[in-house]
């Protein structure tokens, strides 16, 4: 665990006792060093309810031993919450097993295809084959065949001009002659998931009927990991996924956001440029990593700074050009909620502390739910454009809310206000949200 955690809960630990607030703090500090780790922001949501709700549970507020408890279930439920143990490679019953690599653009699929047959090569005497199927990347199929050659394991390629799924039917049946037991397609990536791609694979998964669709993921890529996973999972149902460079200083929150958000396992983790880098995952060691880098303390600044700014920006944006809609103001409260009292913040603008418009200013968190809870009974369309929020559409909204119609006047009003004096404040003098945001 790191410095600052670990403050936290021997402060605990000398208590004896657990207060409410302590809970809170060291939730907090949880919460943070996710974020920071890349973690995805509703999976932090979640594993802070879950662990919240089990620590309530487990009657940690007057237990025997209240900190060992909080840190246990931390431990566990990350975990869990990763899959409780190692996943092996999927294994057809008869020969041969196909694989097939799929992925972005340099995620490592044509490397991580190398070290799993170098893997199974060594560790099993396994006859593995590889398909050169990427014909979009230049200099693909070389890199595949000169990989081939460096760990001893044929490579079957048609060179750039015929169609994947061509190259795919000849190389297994090539295969089938070789008497290979592995076979890795090492299919075409994108830049980004687009269409053509999609099809693609689909195309080649139908004809090569694959035992393990091999998810390549780049755990540098941080939150994007997530929807690059949620993208290939919902067109080719994979069934297993490999971090690569995890040599990297990155923390790999995105192997629990991954497997939060598919469900499907992550089954090996790259650790370098070798053939050799390359390990099985470990959830329990993935939990530690994620919780146990660095100093959390600068990690839990630069957390925030980077989630600000980036916010704000877009933010800013919206502002100036007058068109701050439900969506930004749903943003606004989540990144509101993630960071403490809003008084707080706000007094941290230069220019803020003594402005009277904040001085009642106080919003209570349960508040802050009642508000998101009308706004997500909104309609996309009412979301984009709050105008269209007519006293019907009221009505309608707060019985789908279960929100009182006064209230969600309320809060349609305040929004208005805010917007109102959010433009007054870009027309007007814009030098404090600047330095704010360059701070
Ligand atoms: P592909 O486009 O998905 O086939 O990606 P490549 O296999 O060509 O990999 C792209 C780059 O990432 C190459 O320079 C690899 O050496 C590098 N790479 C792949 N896996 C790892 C890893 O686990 N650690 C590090 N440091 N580099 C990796
Ligand atoms: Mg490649």
């Amino acid at each position: 665990l790191t410095e600052r955690l670990q403050n936290a809960l021997s402060g605990l630990r000398r208590k004896g006792k657990v207060t409410d607030a302590d809970l809170r703090e060291t939730m907090r500090e949880i919460r943070m060093a996710l974020l920071e780790a890349d973690v995805n922001f509703g999976v932090v949501k979640e594993f802070v309810r879950n662990v919240r709700e089990k620590a309530a549970g487990a009657k940690v507020l007057d237990g025997l031993n209240p900190a060992q408890q909080i840190v246990s279930i931390v431990n566990d439920e990350l975990t869990a919450m990763m899959g409780e143990a190692a996943v092996p490679l999927n294994k057809s019953a008869k020969i041969p097993t196909v694989i097939m690599m799929v992925g972005l653009q340099g995620a490592g699929k044509t490397t991580t295809a190398g070290k799993l047959a170098l893997k199974l090569k060594t560790e099993e005497n396994a006859r593995p084959f590889m398909i050169a199927a990427d014909v979009y990347r230049p200099a693909a199929i070389e890199q595949l065949t000169t990989l081939g050659e460096q760990i001893g394991v044929p490579v079957f390629e048609l060179g750039t001009q015929v169609d994947p799924r061509e190259i795919v039917k000849q190389g297994l049946a090539a295969a089938a002659e070789a008497k290979a037991d592995y076979v890795f397609i090492d299919a075409a990536g994108r830049l980004q998931i687009d269409e053509a791609l999609m099809q693609e694979l689909v195309d080649v998964k139908e004809i090569a009927q694959p035992d393990e669709i091999m998810l390549v993921v780049d755990a540098m890529t941080g939150q994007n990991a997530v929807e690059t996973a949620e993208g290939f999972d919902q067109r080719l149902d994979i069934t297993g996924v490999t971090l690569t460079k995890l040599d990297g200083d990155t923390r790999g929150g995105a192997a629990l956001s991954i497997r939060a958000v598919t469900g499907k396992p992550i089954k090996f983790v790259g650790q370098g440029e070798k053939m050799t880098d390359l390990d099985v995952f470990y959830p329990d060691r993935m939990a530690s990593r994620i919780l146990g880098m660095g100093d959390l303390l600068t990690l839990i600044e630069k957390a925030q700074k980077d989630f600000d700014e980036k916010e704000a920006e877009k933010q800013m944006e919206k502002m100036k050009s007058n068109t701050f809609d439900f969506n930004d103001f749903i943003a606004q409260l989540d990144q509101v909620q993630n960071m403490g009292p809003l008084e707080d913040i706000l007094k941290m603008i230069p220019g803020m502390a003594n402005n009277p418009a904040l001085k009642n200013a106080k919003l209570d968190p349960k508040d802050m739910d009642r508000m998101k809870a009308i706004v997500y009974s909104m309609t996309p369309s009412e979301r984009e454009n709050p105008d269209l929020i007519n006293p019907s559409r009221r009505r309608r909204l707060a019985a789908g809310s279960g929100r009182p119609i006064v209230e969600v006047n309320r809060m349609i009003k305040q929004f208005n206000e805010m917007k109102t004096m959010m433009s007054k404040m870009m027309n007007g003098n814009t030098a404090g949200m600047e330095q704010m945001m360059n701070a």
